[in-house]
């Protein structure tokens, strides 16, 4: 069976930025699958939601759209918009995969991964094929993470469809982070009183003195400001605890903590406590962190499989989250360098991704830190 060069599984802007960094090797045969379309969590997203990062096309002067995944395109110029929606967004990324000419297969999920003496055996549901390197792409949002408390079978997954239901009354979300006020506001701006329940204050994060910033870390800007407006109306509550446990209460659900009095939550309270991996078919080929997360050599690549790759939001090294866009697309050009080098090929073209500032090849150097 013929053996291609790489093949990356998923198409959102980890898979597509990835494929088309390696697509750019001169000579190098890359194949691009996804199980549904090209930016399928895109389609999937509320209409209500947008890109938190905002687009702005800067690229010539080397401050490269934030929410770009190729050093010479923006979605801002593409989308005409600043805060790119779901459905916009995905025809950004179908966009560069038709002008940089990667070939794909949609409505293909990989079901499994062997390695062999010469790469990877790929098993999907329309067949099989052969690729040297495998560079796993798949996103977190096969894998929503639950809080691990007594009764959480009850909660409604914010990645979920029904969190966005019409609410009405009293309602409890656990997880004060990005996703959670997200999901607090929305249902306080359609009248619901909504208590938010986190220890941590993500809520608090980068401000009130607290110097962290990182934006992995903290609430991005446009959520602070959403997030004061829905504190003005008087029905969002900020609790500073931990959910213990949910349990049904008359026609509803208590949510006990571990300051303050139960919440009690009058339609199923949402889990907004965020994503594993989601390495599916791949998840055996990589060892772990003590924290969970893939442990990955300093290429990105797994410890024990050679030729695995991991690319997007579950990039781990140190204490370093590259889980937005502008930080795992750092990683593209260095990644698609390695394995282009040690297939023997020319890779100059990849010197774009460096002179536009999209390329970190090392890792002592990143880390966030604002004079103020
Ligand atoms: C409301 C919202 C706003 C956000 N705003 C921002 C922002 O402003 N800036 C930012 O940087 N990030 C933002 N994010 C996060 C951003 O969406 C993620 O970083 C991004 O989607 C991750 O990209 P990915 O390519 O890793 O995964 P995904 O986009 O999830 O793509 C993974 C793809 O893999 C496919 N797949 C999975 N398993 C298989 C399989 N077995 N076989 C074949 N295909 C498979 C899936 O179908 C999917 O298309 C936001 C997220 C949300 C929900």
């Amino acid at each position: 069976m013929h053996v291609i060069d790489a093949t990356i599984v998923g198409a959102g802007p980890a898979g597509v930025g990835m494929a088309v960094a390696a697509n750019a090797i001169d000579g190098f045969e890359v194949s691009l699958i996804d199980a549904g379309q090209i930016g399928q969590t895109f389609h999937d997203w509320h209409p209500e939601q947008r890109f938190l990062t905002p687009s702005f096309t800067g690229n010539g002067f080397g401050a490269t759209d934030l929410n770009s995944v190729h050093p010479s395109t923006s979605p801002a110029f593409t989308l005409g918009v600043d805060y790119p929606d779901g459905p916009g967004y995905a025809r950004y990324l179908r966009s560069l995969v038709s002008h940089f000419r990667v070939p794909v297969a949609e409505d293909t999920r990989v079901q499994r991964i062997t390695p062999t003496d010469d790469g990877f055996e790929i098993e999907t549901d329309r067949g099989r094929g052969r690729s040297r390197t495998l560079i796993w792409a798949g996103g977190e949002r096969s894998e929503p993470r639950l809080p691990g408390i007594r009764g959480e079978h009850l909660l409604t997954h914010s990645s979920h469809t029904d969190a966005w239901a019409e609410r009405s009354g009293r309602l409890a979300v656990i997880g004060g982070a990005e996703s959670g006020i997200e999901i607090a506001c929305h249902h306080v701006e359609r009248g619901a009183e909504v208590s938010v329940i986190d220890a941590e204050r993500p809520w608090g994060h980068g401000v009130d003195g607290d110097r962290q910033a990182d934006p992995s870390f903290g609430l991005a800007p446009r959520t602070r400001i959403r997030m004061r407006a829905a504190l003005e109306t008087g029905r969002l509550e900020l609790r500073d605890a931990s959910a213990t446990a949910v349990v049904r209460h008359g026609t509803g659900f208590r949510v006990s903590t571990s300051r303050g009095p139960a919440v009690l939550s009058e339609t199923p309270p949402i889990a907004a406590t965020g994503y594993g991996p989601g390495l599916g078919p791949a998840s055996e080929l990589f060892d772990r962190r003590d924290d969970g997360w893939p442990l990955l050599t300093e290429h990105d690549e797994s410890t024990v499989t050679p030729g695995l790759f991991l690319t997007g939001p579950a990039l781990r090294h140190d204490d370093e989250r590259f889980c937005f866009v502008y930080k795992y697309r750092q990683r593209f050009a260095h990644v698609a360098r390695v394995i282009g080098e040690r297939a023997g090929r020319d890779c100059s073209a990849l010197d774009l991704w460096r002179e536009q500032g999209m390329l970190l090849d090392d890792l002592s150097c990143c880390g966030t830190s604002c004079a103020c």
